[in-house]
């Protein structure tokens, strides 16, 4: 229901925000304070068509330009991206909750694609073979598809859309996001920094909503590819249900993803890594590291030290600048605090023992906010679901197993195959984790292991359903088409006359 008074947030549709008229809406939260902040308009079908049908017309316009005025354009956002990253990390913290400097990372990771991106007339030339058969010449274009929709989860609001953005649009598409309906306002800020750097109206297109402007997107014979970044659940309906349809699409879903430490491995660089990567963005990261493989006789130690390193981190309202501040903000809503805090009963009710309890934490000051304290959980069954589930908030459970191939097997034996990480200086170890583990991305002593962005991002199993990845040169491939051409220039000496058998060479 609309809170009264609050501003609405709007889409961004020809080149402009667009107030909606769809009379629904959804409350966006300062996640630090409980207290809502805006409402954000949700799509109806009508202004979905409107989306679509101003994102065609951007299309036309915009795959028209010489790759040199477009170049042009991906070079002008690199430099309006770099020069006001600060304003966009404020408006991811304000809605997102994540600390400041957690959200300048996000950035640079999304500038990155960018960087990538602008020198794209190298990633999209085509390929030619002079006189393939007498006389002939075969040579391949790469073209746009059109409009492509791309869906993005709330955990990542700037760098999952220049995830894809950036690429699509140099191919020449024209991109219709649709952004979480839990932090919008980076996605508009986008759109007003596209329309800043010259790209036409109607090219970069932001559609608010829930799953009715989802839906439509996914319907509609317009939209030519899908990419969809967020839980599992809805990643396979996205899946199936585009491409029944008929569209190209890549649905990258959730992750549960386990750092192996071995017994040789630096126990405190372990402990380290291990705080980093399951607390950082309060354990809202589809790369976080939840489940710690400890090969024994390594757990004990390794509990104690990191129990020890939680005891330093500090938990607080994100937007908190310089000493300030705090390791780690609060979740992104009171629903999803109460269902991270269920799987903890969860695991307690399994049988597991909690070292440390994040579940009653209150940040003074901020006693409405979403905060959940770093939790640290020993003995989990691997039955339990709190095990075999994606629980996405700073939860680390750490699983001691007898052995390497243990290990690789509990890692093997998951539905997600999201990213893992190995800790050892065993190099033949090493090799043999990275050639037997199922899993899309693999960390050798680096527990999130994100490809940069001329290597590509995915998964494995229920981590990504498509075949194509992220990014690097998967997305330029799935942003673009190809053609063959096979040419020849007839002249009386060459041309052969009649034949009715199939060419030959
Ligand atoms: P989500 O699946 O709830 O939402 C993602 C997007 O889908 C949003 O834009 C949302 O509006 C839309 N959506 C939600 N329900 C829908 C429905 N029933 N029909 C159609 N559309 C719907 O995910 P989230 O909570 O925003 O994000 C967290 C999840 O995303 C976690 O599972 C995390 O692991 C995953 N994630 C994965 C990656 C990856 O690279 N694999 C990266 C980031 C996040």
């Amino acid at each position: 229901m609309a809170e009264l008074d609050l501003p609405t947030i709007p889409h961004w549709i020809d080149g402009a925000p667009t107030p909606s008229t769809s009379g629904r809406t959804a409350p966006v939260f300062n996640p630090a304070t409980g207290v809502v902040a805006a409402n954000v308009a949700l799509a109806d079908q009508a202004e979905t068509d409107a989306a679509i049908a101003s994102a065609r017309r951007g299309f036309e316009e915009w795959s028209s330009w010489s790759i040199a005025k477009r170049q042009g354009v991906l070079f002008a956002f690199r430099e309006l991206l770099n020069a006001r990253k600060p304003e966009l990390a404020a408006i991811i913290t304000a809605e997102h909750g994540k600390v400041l400097s957690d959200a300048m990372g996000e950035i640079l990771r999304g500038q990155e694609v960018v960087e990538l991106a602008t020198g794209f007339p190298h990633l999209i030339k085509g390929a030619y073979s002079e006189n393939a058969s007498s006389g002939i010449d075969v040579y391949s274009l790469k073209q746009p598809l059109g409009v492509v929709g791309v869906i993005s989860p709330f955990n990542f609001p700037a760098m999952v859309p220049l995830w894809f953005a950036p690429i699509a649009i140099a191919a020449g598409n024209a991109v219709v996001l649709k952004p979480s309906e839990k932090d919008p306002s980076a996605a508009l800020w986008l759109a007003g920094l596209w329309k800043e750097a010259g790209l036409p109206d109607g090219a970069f297109t932001v559609l608010q909503g829930d799953k009715l402007a989802v839906d439509g997107l996914l319907n509609s014979p317009t939209v030519e590819s899908i990419s969809f970044v967020g839980s599992t659940p809805i990643a396979q309906y996205i899946y199936e249900t585009a491409a029944r349809n008929g569209k190209r699409v890549q649905a990258l879903g959730g992750a549960k993803n386990h750092m192996l430490v071995l017994p040789d491995a630096d126990l405190d660089l372990v402990a380290d890594q291990a705080v980093n990567a399951g607390y950082g963005a309060a354990g809202e990261r589809c790369m976080a590291i939840s489940v710690v493989l400890a090969v024994e006789p390594v757990a004990d130690e390794l509990i104690a030290k990191i129990t020890d390193r939680i005891a330093r981190l500090t938990v607080g309202n994100g937007a908190q600048t310089g000493d300030a501040e705090p390791d780690m903000g609060p979740l992104i809503t009171d629903q999803h605090r109460q269902k991270v805090a269920g799987y903890v009963d969860i695991a307690e009710a399994d049988g597991a023992t909690i070292v440390v309890d994040g579940r009653s934490l209150v940040v003074e000051g901020h006693e409405d906010g979403f905060f959940f304290g770093p939790t640290l959980i020993d003995g989990l069954p691997t039955t339990s679901r709190a095990y075999t589930e994606e629980i996405f908030g700073p939860v680390l459970s750490v699983v001691r197993v007898g052995s390497f191939e243990e290990g690789v097997a509990l890692i093997n034996s998951g539905e997600f195959g999201n990213g893992t990480a190995i800790f050892t200086n065993d190099g033949g170890a090493a090799r043999r984790f990275q050639n037997e583990v199922q899993v899309g991305m693999i960390g050798i002593n680096v527990p999130i292991p994100v490809p940069v962005a001329y290597h590509s991002f995915g998964g494995w199993k229920k981590s990504l359903f498509g075949d194509a990845k992220a990014y690097g040169v998967h997305g330029f491939d799935f942003f673009t088409r190809e053609k063959a051409v096979t040419a020849r220039w007839l002249d009386p000496a060459t041309h052969g006359g009649i034949n009715l058998g199939f060419p030959q060479n």
